[in-house]
């Protein structure tokens, strides 16, 4: 039967240049009885280059979340058709029930080039005749194996549930191409991918989910390993002081908290706003190398010394074939106890992980006492009684012609092995006195990041 558009309209207002990332439109509908299909498109009226986001929450509840009343968020994707129904529903929303009551759309302008601009977003309601089956959510499955090795991933990554041109099922395929074990999904403010990954995944891969929360101003972070039906909210900015209780809540669902490319532009390069006490890791390295990955990896190194404990991560932020990001440049690669979610999260919690520029380089890192015999790896603490004499070992294959091999701890870098090519056993003898930690970075010709390692924490223990 066809359907039939019970109700439609057409809303316009203007966004002034001082409104990006300042200012949420809420436009409320009222759904009557009976409505089985809810469609709307915001466009942009007068100017190009601007981005108007756009979200939708239903009759349950519109106040900051965490709330059960989400349906939807289109982040940088302005225009997009979107058809809710009980059934299914356009990627990037929630599909369900349109029920009875106070809906709001949501309308956000995150980029103005000019002086503003217009906007027009079109609603219309259908009822139709056909019988409709229920969505039944298909989460990923969360265990693979117990076998405890070293996992590839890519921790940041977006499909067209954002503004990824992928789709999912194209982003699996794309991810086992490139030699990844696991991948985790981090679509911007939205779960809706989340709740459909089983349908794409198998054995040869394990698909965790997160969310990448763009909230104003340039501070992105991402929800990694959290529940599929987890959605975390980002209307707040840094002075609310409300950061806190969505880290709760990532928690609450099993996930950790991860600052994303903190510098992220020639624009904004500033510390980020966010207090950083709260997070867990921090994504030195985003997309292709550059002075921003240096920047971060700076920063990273700073709160290091100052004993501020925070995994270092890499990953591609991949959206689409492009020089910036390339999918699994870089990847993070992780001990893990099992290819499993909650192995894979355990890993990065305690810095059991490596950032590498692709699937070619692998490595491994450990330091020993020459006294105790004692040994320790990435991620691991080593104790040593004072002033000890301790061997470095690092293994490295995958390497570039022409690379250096650093050693960098608390006191700065510790030694440089140049002109190392292809496969490497290193070793060196290092003072235990006043050392703290001990990473290793592996850098090109043109000294750009080859690949990282988080640090061996070494503990100064008294001997009576
Ligand atoms: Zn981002
Ligand atoms: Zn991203």
């Amino acid at each position: 039967m066809k359907p039939a558009i019970v109700w439609d309209t057409v809303i316009t207002g203007h966004f002034k240049k001082q409104d990006v990332r300042n200012k949420i439109v809420y436009i409320p509908i009222n759904i009557p009885v009976g409505i089985t299909a809810f469609n709307m498109q915001a466009i942009i009226t007068d100017s190009a280059n601007n981005v108007l986001d756009i979200g939708l929450f239903d009759e349950k509840e519109i106040d900051l979340g965490p709330i059960n009343g989400f349906r939807g968020w289109a982040g940088g994707v302005s225009s997009k058709q979107v058809r809710i129904t009980k059934e299914e529903a356009t990627p990037s929303y929630i599909p369900g029930l349109i029920n009875e009551g106070l809906w709001n759309v949501m309308l956000v302008p995150t980029s103005i080039k000019k002086e503003g601009f217009n906007w027009q977003l079109n609603v219309s309601l259908e009822k139709t005749g056909n019988v409709l089956k229920d969505f039944i959510a298909k989460p990923s499955r969360e265990w693979i194996n117990n076998k405890q090795e070293w996992y590839r991933g890519d921790l940041h990554m977006h499909d067209v549930n954002s503004d990824g041109v992928f789709t999912q099922a194209e982003l699996v395929k794309l991810s086992k191409a490139a030699g990844l074990q696991f991948i985790i999904s981090t679509n911007h403010n939205t779960n809706s991918a989340n709740l459909n990954w089983g349908k794409y995944d198998d054995n040869s891969i394990l698909i965790l989910n997160g969310e990448e929360i763009t909230p104003f101003q340039e501070n992105h972070w991402n929800a990694i390993g959290i529940n599929a039906d987890t959605w975390i909210d980002w209307r707040y900015d840094a002075a609310s002081g409300l950061i806190d209780k969505y880290q709760e809540q990532v928690r609450k669902a099993g996930g950790l908290c991860v600052i994303n490319h903190p510098f992220y532009n020639n624009d904004s390069i500033v510390d980020y706003r966010f207090p950083v006490e709260g997070f867990d890791a921090i994504e030195v390295w985003n997309g292709t190398w550059d002075i921003n990955d240096e920047y971060a990896v700076d920063w990273w190194n700073n709160m290091l010394k100052k004993g501020l404990v925070k995994t270092a991560i890499g990953a591609s932020d991949f959206h689409r074939h492009d020089g910036k990001n390339v999918l699994a440049h870089p990847q993070t690669v992780i001990y893990s106890k099992g290819l499993n979610r909650s192995g894979i999260i355990n890993g990065i919690k305690n810095g059991k992980c490596y950032i590498a520029e692709n699937t070619n380089l692998s490595m491994g890192l450990s330091v020993s006492s020459l006294r105790s015999k004692l040994s320790a790896k990435i991620g691991d603490t080593l104790s040593v009684r004072k002033k000890g004499r301790l061997l470095v070992n690092c293994e490295i294959t995958g390497i570039l012609d022409s690379s250096t091999v650093s050693l960098i701890s608390n006191k700065g870098i510790e030694h440089i092995f140049n002109n190392v090519s292809g496969e490497a056993v290193l070793k060196y003898r290092i003072s235990s006195k006043k050392l703290q930690y001990l990473r290793m970075e592996v850098r090109k010709a043109n000294l750009s990041m080859q690949a990282l390692t988080n640090p061996i924490w070494i503990r100064e223990i008294r001997v009576l």
